[in-house]
């Protein structure tokens, strides 16, 4: 019920009457991109702080339009998620992302783990935790090298079924993060429940040590109860050396963000993953 009453409410804003022939026209531009093969994933490299190894790479999926070239997915993954073209979407970047971090892996690069996002609507689905157990045995890669990220406000959002379906996919061997931490409001009790392996700091926080203190106390008090749950911790969005030196005085374990490299295309990350391993 009060799932209907959130929709009644959104189809009346006014915004929307007029963007539907918009949305419409996205929603089968993204069908025919599904079908024709038009998305691509960049990948991130997240590094250890303390010996600047890459130890894992986040896949981000974009969109090569022909008509407009390449979008970001905050142009579409919204739209993505009310058609329903999410779940199809989500199966293809998981199995892609697999099947490239294999790839490197026989090329003999230096093993790395690849992070996946996971959206609210595939993590509402029940046989989640088959697909991925099926695209693991499809693509041959060690589940301990495959990472999924939800954000806080997903799994908080049924927080009782959220620790069954956690504990379905760790037990897949696979690892767990909890992305965007920090913006939702996780009750302390749950966070000790749920079987997840890292905290991942959000960029909001990051992006403002050294210009708001209220912003670097949350992000020690985060680090902190990574530390003390015995949680892997992990910042977003790190842009300056003095921000990777607040984290690093703290013993925040790993890093992320245009510091140490952007989001790139898949064929730039064997020369990383290859400089970092020598
Ligand atoms: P996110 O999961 O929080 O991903 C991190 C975003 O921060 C990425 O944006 C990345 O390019 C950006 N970023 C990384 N380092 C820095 C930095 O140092 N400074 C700044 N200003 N930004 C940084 P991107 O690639 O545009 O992705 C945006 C969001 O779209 C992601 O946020 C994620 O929620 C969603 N997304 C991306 N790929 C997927 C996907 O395959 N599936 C789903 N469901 N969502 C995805
Ligand atoms: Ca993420
Ligand atoms: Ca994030
Ligand atoms: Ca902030």
């Amino acid at each position: 019920a009060k799932d209907m009453g959130r929709n009644t409410f959104q189809f009346y804003q006014p915004e929307m009457n007029t963007s539907v022939g918009a949305r419409l026209n996205l929603e089968r531009r993204l069908r025919r991109a599904l079908r024709d093969g038009e998305f691509l994933l960049h990948y991130q490299p997240q590094v250890d702080i303390k010996t600047g190894q890459i130890v894992g790479m986040e896949a981000l999926v974009r969109w090569l339009d022909p008509e407009v070239g390449l979008v970001p997915p905050s142009a579409f993954i919204p739209v993505a998620e009310e058609s329903g073209l999410i779940g199809p979407l989500s199966e293809w970047v998981l199995r892609e992302a697999c099947r490239q971090n294999k790839a490197w892996q026989d090329e003999g690069l230096p093993p790395a783990r690849v992070s996946v996002n996971l959206s609210a609507r595939q993590f509402q689905q029940r046989d989640i935790a088959k697909l991925v157990m099926s695209i693991l045995e499809e693509t041959g890669l060690e589940p301990q090298y495959l990472e999924l990220e939800l954000t806080e406000s997903t799994i908080m959002r049924n927080a009782e079924e959220a620790v069954t379906m956690l504990a379905e996919l760790h037990a897949l061997g696979i690892g767990l993060a909890i992305d965007d931490f920090g913006t939702g409001y996780s009750s302390l009790s749950y966070l000790k429940r749920f079987p997840v392996d890292r905290l991942k700091i959000d960029r909001s926080f990051v992006s403002d040590i050294g210009a708001s203190s209220d912003d670097e106390t949350i992000t020690s008090a985060i680090i902190a109860l990574a530390h003390s749950l015995q949680l892997q911790v992990i910042a977003e969005g790190v842009e300056t050396a003095a921000q990777l030196d607040f984290l690093k005085e703290r013993a925040c374990t790993e890093m992320q963000g245009y510091f140490f490299a952007r989001p790139m295309p898949h064929d730039a990350i064997p020369a990383l993953l290859q400089r970092a391993g020598t």
